[in-house]
Parts: C-alpha cells; structure tokens; sequence
C-alpha cells in the first residue's frame, strides 16, 4: 500500500515551500489540498495526477475533518501515493497530528513534510525576528481560537502575561480586544508592543505595530482581517528597523504581464521579486509550425550563408530543435557570422556555445541594420530565422542596405482562447495598477481578448510597454503608454514600472 505525505506547503510565498515537498507533490497520484495551501503549487503535479480541493475560506464550505480523512484513507486504500497540503507546517494549528493519528490507527504508511510557519515568516517579512536576545529567552505559539466545543480554556493567561516570552497567535484577530485585554489583566504592561501581519510573505502582506493598550482599537480601524498573525513582545519594537520585504518598490501592486505563457516567467519573476502581485494573462502562445521541411533545407543550406541574423530567444530555440532534430549541432553554423538582436537573446545563443559577434546597443532592427552595415554586411547572404508573421523593417532596411536577405520562418505565435474574466473582476476590483505589453502581437491580441471600452473605463492603469514599436501598436487602439524604459529589455521595463508605478 502506498504512502500518504502530509506536507507543509509554507506561508505563501511560492519561494517558501521546500524541495522535498515540490518534489513529492510532482510524483503523486492524488494531491489533495485547502484554502491556505497556495494553489500556485499544483502546477507542480503531475499532468494526470487528481488533484482534490477540501476547504473554502470562511470554514463553513469546508469539507469536514472526518471526511477529508477518510478521502485520504480511501485513496491510500486504492493504492495511491497522497500529497496533502497544508498551509505553513502541517502540525502548527494545522490538525496534521489528528490526520496522522488517523493514518496510524487505519496502518496507513505516512510522512510528514515540515513547513515553513506562518508564526515565524509572517513576522520575519515584516521586520520581526520572534526571538532577539535584547528581547526574550522564548516564544510562544498560541491559538486565538481556541476550539468552541471545549469546556474549560487550555490557556493560561497569566503564564502568558508574566513571561517575557514573545507571544506569536493564530487566528485571534477576532479575539484581538479579548487577548490584548487578559494580556493586560494578566500584568503585561499596556506599553508593550503589538504587531499584525496580514498576508504574511504574500504580495499583498500588510503590517501594522501598536501597542497591547491600543493594538484592538487600530486594528479595527484599519480593518485587518484574518489570515493575520499576532505577535506581542519587545522584538516587535525591531519592526521599523528590520523590515525589508514591505520596501520593496512594487509591494501590493497588481501587474498584467501579456507575454506568452513560455515566456512570462523571466518578466514575471522580476516583477514578482519587486513585490508585485503579478497577473499572468498570455495573449499569445508560441508554437511549432506544421511542418519544417524548409527549415531542414535551408540548415543543409547553411555553407552559403554568411550571416544568422536571430530577432528572438525562440527563433534560437526552435532553430536549434531542428538543429538538433536533424542530427546537427552547433558546429554546422562553423564560419557563419550571428547576430542577436536583443541580450535575451544573446544568451540563448550563448547556452548553445555561440557568441555572437553582434549585438545591438539599442533592442530595435533599425539600430540592428545600422550596425550590421559597419559590420559589411552589404553583398552578404544573410539568412533571418524567426516568426512566420513578424514585423519587415529589418529584412527591408538590410535588403535595401544591399543585404541578400531569406526570411525562416522557425515558430509561429497564435492567439490564446484565454478567458479575460479574472482580469476584468480584477481591474473592477482595483487590483490592477498596471498592464505590460512586450510586442505588437500580445497588444493586438490582448485587445481581442478584452475590449479596448473596457480598459477606458479605469484611467488610473498605467499601461507599460517595452518600446516605440509596441508604443505605435497602442496607439493605434487609442493608448499612449504611460512607462516606456529606455532600453527596450525585460529587466528595463520592470525597472521602469519600479520608478513608475
Ligand atoms: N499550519 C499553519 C497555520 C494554520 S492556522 C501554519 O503553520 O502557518 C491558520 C492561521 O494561520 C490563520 O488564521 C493565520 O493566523 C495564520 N496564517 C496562515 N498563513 C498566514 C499568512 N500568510 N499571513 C498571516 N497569517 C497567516
């Protein structure tokens, strides 16, 4: 029979969870998770793994304690191996011990995964290191909610109040006037600093820092809300000096990233490492062509060219496939000059042991045509691998230059059936500050996605893109870009959206 792991999947950010985890939730066959597991992680599971969802925010949607154990008994029964993710660490406020103890008493094999805790990363996030020797000797972690059905209170407030423990509470923002108060009842001064964080480690992560006397008043007037964590004692008075994660220029900032789904992970990771709560919607998807019998000729072809000219890091991926395919490699591009018409590109070509002899200060094929004439290609045979459908200027400006030029065509980007309606409640919602177009094709297809009316109605969304040619794109739908960098590169417009936005 087969194995059930009850994993910790940490506090939220993506980056938090552990590898033993990734790597347990990529090779079961049945990932079963809740509300505070970040759903994020299920890209990790297998394509044909069943994936089961157990709990709704708010508790009363949730599938019940007994019936989610015996789900898990009954997939083990079946002989399959369990992911169960849970929030943080599965035995911190988490009831894995109860599931476990179930496991035992069923002699079902498990494991356990350990998380990172809420009770330490939310407060680490915003500047609090839960112990400080300045500080405290101990920390506490408590329940602030404790279960209804019970008679008599587990907690001993003035063990609490009289030690110089920090005091870290789950789930008490409801009880907020109820803990500050016995805190205080129990002799901890009402000077002693409070702090909340809401979200913790999240994009959207809110702090605040009070005091025991004030900390329910202010909470309730800045609406903090579950899932917060509380944490009392002096270290909270390090929350102005230490913080780190809440300066982080885009923090709490909603960014559309429109590129394709291959693609969006290098600008969505910038973003995301900004703060920014990133929205991927990809307008386009990039995909093989039908059929490469050109491509094979023309690569048997290639002792009469003189230059590779690459307008993309998918031109070199899929020329290399077929490279690759035909059972070539890098050495069959010999005595050919390369050229990479942006830095991305450049170290695609890179990986694959070329240094381009060319590469263009500015990411645009006229400045690319400027240099390459320097370079003489003038009366050269330059071969363009690239998209089936892609801009001209840079083929002309260098056949006009003298250049013969052969476009081909290695991928072709398609417009994705992508359902625009989380981003339209998004942008309803206020979520949104900012959209990013990185080509011509991801504006016109975002526009057939989502009616150019329905971006008009929110004036306050400052639309980013990468350069003129983008920029020429939106205008035609009535846009003016409000962030445009002045490198026309990836890190440059996220660079740009820090200082913009
Ligand atoms: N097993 C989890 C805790 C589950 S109890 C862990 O180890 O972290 C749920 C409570 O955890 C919430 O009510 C809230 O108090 C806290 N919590 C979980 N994630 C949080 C986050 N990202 N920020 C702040 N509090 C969080």
């Amino acid at each position: 029979m087969s194995t059930v792991y009850l994993i910790g999947a940490g506090p939220g950010d993506p980056g938090l969870l552990t590898i033993k985890a990734k790597q347990l939730i990529e090779t079961c066959d049945v990932v079963v998770y809740d509300y505070l597991a970040n759903a994020e992680f299920l890209k990790y599971a297998r394509a044909d793994a069943e994936i089961i969802y157990v709990g709704k925010k708010g508790g009363d949607h949730t599938l019940p304690q007994d019936q989610i154990n015996r789900l898990i008994i009954d997939k083990a029964r079946a002989g399959k191996s369990v992911a169960r993710l849970k929030g943080g660490d599965p035995y911190v406020f988490g009831r894995g011990g109860e599931e476990a103890e179930e496991l035992v008493a069923e002699g079902i094999a498990f494991e356990v995964v350990p998380g990172v805790t809420a009770g330490v990363a939310a407060p680490a996030y915003a500047g609090i290191p839960v112990t400080h020797r300045d500080h405290t000797t101990s920390v506490c972690f408590i329940t602030g909610h404790e279960d209804p059905t019970k008679e008599e209170s587990g907690h001993n407030w003035e063990v609490y109040a009289k030690s110089n423990s920090t005091l870290v509470f789950y789930m008490g923002v409801k009880n907020l006037p109820m803990i500050a108060g016995k805190l205080m009842a129990g002799g901890r001064s009402k000077d002693t600093p409070v702090a909340l964080v809401r979200w913790g480690t999240r994009c959207n992560q809110e702090s605040m820092v009070s005091t025991l006397e004030n900390v329910a008043a202010e909470a309730e007037r800045r609406k903090f809300a579950a899932p917060s964590i509380i944490i009392v004692g002096g270290v909270c008075s390090l929350a102005g000096k230490l913080n780190w994660f809440e300066k982080k220029p885009l923090l709490g900032k909603g960014v559309v990233v429109t590129r394709a789904r291959e693609q969006a992970s290098d600008l969505s990771d910038v973003l995301r490492q900004m703060g920014a709560c990133v929205y991927e919607f990809p307008t386009i998807t990039v995909e093989p062509l039908d059929d490469y019998d050109e491509v094979e000729q023309a690569i048997l072809g290639l002792g009469a060219v003189d230059w590779l000219i690459f307008t993309s890091v998918n031109g070199v991926r899929h020329f290399w496939a077929q490279l690759t395919e035909i059972g070539l490699d890098t050495r069959a591009l010999g005595g050919i000059s390369v050229a990479a018409i942006g830095p991305a590109t450049a170290v695609e070509l890179r990986l694959r042991g070329v240094t381009p002899d060319f590469v263009p200060p500015k990411y645009v094929a006229e400045e690319v045509v400027a240099g390459l004439l320097e370079r003489g290609i003038a009366g050269k045979n330059v071969l363009i691998p690239r998209a089936k459908v892609a801009r001209e200027v840079l083929p002309e400006e260098l056949a006009r230059a003298g250049a013969n030029v052969r476009i081909l065509p290695v991928y072709e980007t398609k417009l994705t059936q992508a359902d625009s309606s989380e981003i339209v409640e998004a942008l309803a919602q206020g979520k949104i500050q900012a959209l990013t177009f990185t080509s011509s094709s991801t504006v016109e297809n975002f526009f057939t996605l989502l009616k150019p009316e329905t971006l008009r109605q929110y004036p306050d969304v400052k639309i980013a893109c990468i350069g003129p040619v983008t920029a020429k794109t939106l205008a035609r739908y009535g846009f003016t870009p409000h962030i445009q960098p002045e490198d026309y590169t990836i890190p440059g417009l996220a660079a740009a959206l820090g200082m913009g936005l």
